[in-house]
């Protein structure tokens, strides 16, 4: 991978443009650059035919100067080191935007887990859990879902740590079944989020949510939510892809429909009620929001040249490359970087962990308004910073969340 696309580099940049934009000490830069700890580990499986299989997993814990660390665990095949630890950063930058008690962690385990039969997948997640006991914990380190992980898993990881324990742990993990101590919302928290934070950009511009036109990349969690939502609010979702393909439809997808039709199994590029275009293509299609919401390095400087849309709204962490940045940026497009957009799943994460500790749960709408009070106040202070020093939205949310991090690394006294 060259340095252009990897990205911890990409993480360790964005994080040094909003050291030097905040004029902070160099020892910032110096403590943040590295995770505090990353742990490797090798995970064997009994395979249904008898045969052991070896998966590699990583866990990356950036910093604890704001709290204990917190992040999703992915299962893809294509995880790497570097790209657990960029992940791991931009978890502790995405807290700080948002002011959650939390800094940044990352997990993640080589594998398809489509390939993998439920009992394999099972003893996977099982497993990876009882490799990280030491170094995860509900004060420590607390997991939640990422890509391919959903909340059946974690109520399979909750279950294994608790067994280590002996007692039942609710706030080791977020985004479980509810009846394990889940939080209402927290299923749609990041789509909701992302909706949230796209209805408060299109305000800024003069843009009306009504009609607005929106092509998203990606279908699964956060694209689904993120579609319903913003059609409650009165958007058009013109475009819609996976991995396979993308359908178009000028006039508006019925989401309502699309989602069963995916629900039962089929493909977003099998829907007849669209016409077929290519993956790729949801970026090029006329339209007012573009949504990524897929995996990092999508928005190349190439890509970026053909987008026509006025807002890009990052609800996969780390979508665009610093070319496509750049593209974007020179041609105006406003982006909602990815550490406020996406952050509404973390934030209900956070509300989940609260209730667990409390052992009082809240209905949904509490859940819901305070993840919008959040949302909206965690995009005005962005905002303002971009408007006040003239900057990339994505770097005035890292000055945000950095000038955070520094009166903290102040206040414990390891930078004066
Ligand atoms: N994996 C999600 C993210 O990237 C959620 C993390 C969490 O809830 O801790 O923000």
């Amino acid at each position: 991978m060259t340095d252009h696309f990897n990205p911890y580099e990409m993480a360790k940049s964005q994080l040094l443009d909003a050291v030097k934009a905040l004029s902070l000490d160099d020892r910032v830069y110096e403590i943040l650059k590295n995770p505090m700890r990353v742990m490797e580990v090798s995970i064997p499986v009994r395979m249904n035919d008898c045969s052991v299989k070896t998966f590699i997993g990583y866990r990356s814990q950036h910093t604890d100067v704001m709290g204990p660390t917190k992040g999703g665990v992915r299962f893809h095949p294509g995880v790497t080191l570097d790209e657990v630890k960029a992940l791991s950063m931009w978890m502790t930058f995405k807290t700080q935007v948002l002011g959650l008690p939390y800094g940044g962690a990352k997990g993640g385990v080589i594998v398809d887990p489509k390939s993998l039969t439920e009992r394999e997948l099972e003893e996977l997640s099982r497993e990876y859990i009882r490799s990280l006991m030491a170094i995860i914990g509900p004060d420590k380190d607390i997991p939640a879902p990422d890509v391919n992980t959903n909340s059946k898993l974690m109520g399979l990881m909750l279950d294994e740590y608790d067994r280590v324990r002996g007692f039942n742990v609710p706030g080791f993990i977020t985004g479980k079944p509810l009846i394990l101590g889940g939080s209402l919302g927290r299923l749609e928290a990041t789509g909701r989020g992302v909706a949230i934070t796209i209805l408060e950009a299109v305000k800024r511009l003069g843009l009306n949510i009504e009609g607005l036109k929106v092509s998203i990349q990606g279908f699964g969690n956060v694209g689904k939510y993120t579609a319903k939502i913003l059609v409650e609010m009165g958007a058009k979702i013109v475009a819609v892809s996976d991995s396979k393909g993308a359908i178009y439809k000028d006039t508006g997808l019925p989401i309502d429909q699309l989602l069963k039709f995916v629900e039962e199994g089929n493909r977003v590029s099998d829907f007849s009620e669209a016409d077929r275009i290519e993956a790729m293509q949801v970026f090029e299609v006329d339209c007012d929001v573009v949504v990524p919401a897929a995996l990092e390095n999508q928005i190349t400087g190439e890509v970026a040249k053909k987008i026509k849309a006025k807002v890009i709204a990052e609800a996969a962490n780390g979508p665009t490359t610093r070319e496509g940045d750049q593209v974007l940026y020179e041609k105006g497009i406003v982006v909602i970087p990815d550490i406020l957009c996406n952050a509404g799943g973390v934030t209900v994460s956070y509300f989940e962990w609260v209730q667990n500790k409390m052992g009082y749960y809240w209905k949904e709408e509490e859940v819901n308004n305070k993840l919008q009070e959040k949302m909206v106040s965690s995009f005005d202070n962005v905002y303002k910073m971009y408007e006040l020093h003239d900057v990339h939205m994505r770097t005035a949310a890292y000055m945000v969340s950095v000038g955070r991090i520094a009166e903290a690394l102040s206040a414990r006294g390891w930078i004066k």
